[in-house]
């Protein structure tokens, strides 16, 4: 029997999202720009995948636009758009400030290393236990800053910041300046009021359910109005001009049905997700073992499908090959880093020493698991911790 706990790096197709994209792909297999009626059907299966998408992520009440959701390939192609998009949008300017937190995906820093090395000023926020420091974040701020990035959920330890703030604050220095969130482990998971203040909102379809190589990003009306965003991608015109290339017609379909799904069982997944991080914490506990630390964020909210356990002098490659031997399926930091030999940096802002971050595991919980999931991991972990450690 296999158990799969690694949901942050992505989930498995719902059995509702593959059969929609079968029907798209068999039946409705034209090209949303074609000028018949097949054309015009797969159109119109974008658009309603657009007011789906939407109606989750506007304050109720706005009437959804459907220029504002843009499709992409993924989350980090969104949030290439996103910076790189805004950076274009504007004479280059290298007086200009840009400011992200320490933590955030690799696909947002990358994207604020390059524009570092384009000469554009950029700060990063640490965020020790998962916090983003307020302190350091207004002394960075000031009338310059056209730019701020705050993920919602942190996809290593789970952390969640009040993003809400931190762009308020920024809004008070700069009534101009654009924001952004990375919302991509947090989506149909918490409350759109937590996010919908951001200018800017990266989605990706494949952490809930949706299929791999679909994502999105949500611009405000306010970002239209002030010509804050240049596409990256050139060519056809498609979505509004922002994102050339044929769209992913079958693949957008399945992400407004992995939406659909999440949102008519929103109240079951959430506290089955409580659910199984108290009752891993609690067996872990119960293995008696002061070598078995959770790394706790001390935000006020945490993500429950997602817990950073570091178990001390086993390197994780070490435990994470053990458990695969057994079929249990965990993560190293995150899937994107873990296949390069850099220590993780959101461990290394959580304030984790060297040592602990190379045996830091993340489980991650999607809706297919159960208690027996954790009880496997948990036997397999101690024995792990056990047997492992006299070769160590
Ligand atoms: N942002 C976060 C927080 C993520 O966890 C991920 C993927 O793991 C991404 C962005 C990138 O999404 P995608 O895999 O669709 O490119």
């Amino acid at each position: 029997m296999e158990h799969y706990l690694d949901n942050s790096a992505t989930t498995p197709v719902l059995e509702c999202v593959l059969s929609k994209m079968n029907e798209v792909y068999t039946s409705e297999y034209g090209n949303p720009s074609s000028l018949h009626e097949k054309g015009y059907t797969a159109q119109k299966i974008i658009e309603e995948a657009k007011k789906t998408i939407l109606s989750t992520l506007l304050p109720s009440g706005k009437n959804p636009v459907a220029k504002q959701l843009i499709f992409t390939s993924c989350g980090t192609e969104a949030t290439n758009l996103a910076i790189l998009g805004f950076a274009a949008s504007k004479p280059r300017n290298s007086g200009k400030k840009f400011i992200f937190g320490e933590t955030e995906h690799a696909s947002v820093i990358s994207c604020a290393k390059h524009l570092e090395s384009c000469g554009y000023k950029v700060a990063f926020i640490p965020s020790p236990k998962g916090i983003w420091d307020m302190e350091k974040y207004v002394q960075e701020l000031n009338s310059d800053t056209v730019f701020v990035s705050a993920m919602l959920v942190n996809n290593e330890t789970g952390a969640v910041n009040n993003v809400s703030e931190i762009f308020r604050l920024a809004r008070a220095v700069n009534p101009n300046v654009i924001t952004h969130c990375d919302i991509v482990q947090g989506y149909m998971k918490f409350p759109k009021n937590l996010f919908s203040s951001a200018d800017m909102l990266t989605l990706s379809a494949h952490k809930i359910g949706g299929p791999k190589g679909v994502g999105a990003l949500y611009v405000s009306e306010n970002v239209l109005k002030a010509r804050a965003l240049s596409p990256v991608i050139f060519g056809g015109g498609q979505e509004n001009g922002f994102r050339s290339g044929t769209e992913n017609v079958a693949g957008i379909a399945g992400f407004a049905e992995a939406v659909k799904y999440f949102r008519d069982n929103y109240a079951k997944i959430s506290s089955l997700f409580s659910e199984l991080y108290d009752y891993t914490a609690d067996s872990l506990k119960n293995t008696g073992s002061d070598r078995i630390v959770i790394n706790t964020p001390e935000t006020d909210l945490k993500a429950t499908h997602i817990m950073n356990v570091t178990v001390k002098g086993i390197r994780s490659e070490t435990m994470l090959h053990f458990l695969s031997s057994k079929n249990i399926y965990v993560s190293s930091g995150s899937a994107c880093a873990s296949n390069t030999n850099s220590k993780s940096h959101v461990l290394k802002s959580f304030g984790l020493d060297d040592k602990d971050i190379d045996s830091s595991i993340r489980i991650s919980f999607g809706i297919q698991n159960t208690k027996e999931d954790v009880d496997a991991l948990v036997l397999a972990v101690k024995e792990g911790l056990d047997t492992l450690s006299k070769r160590n």
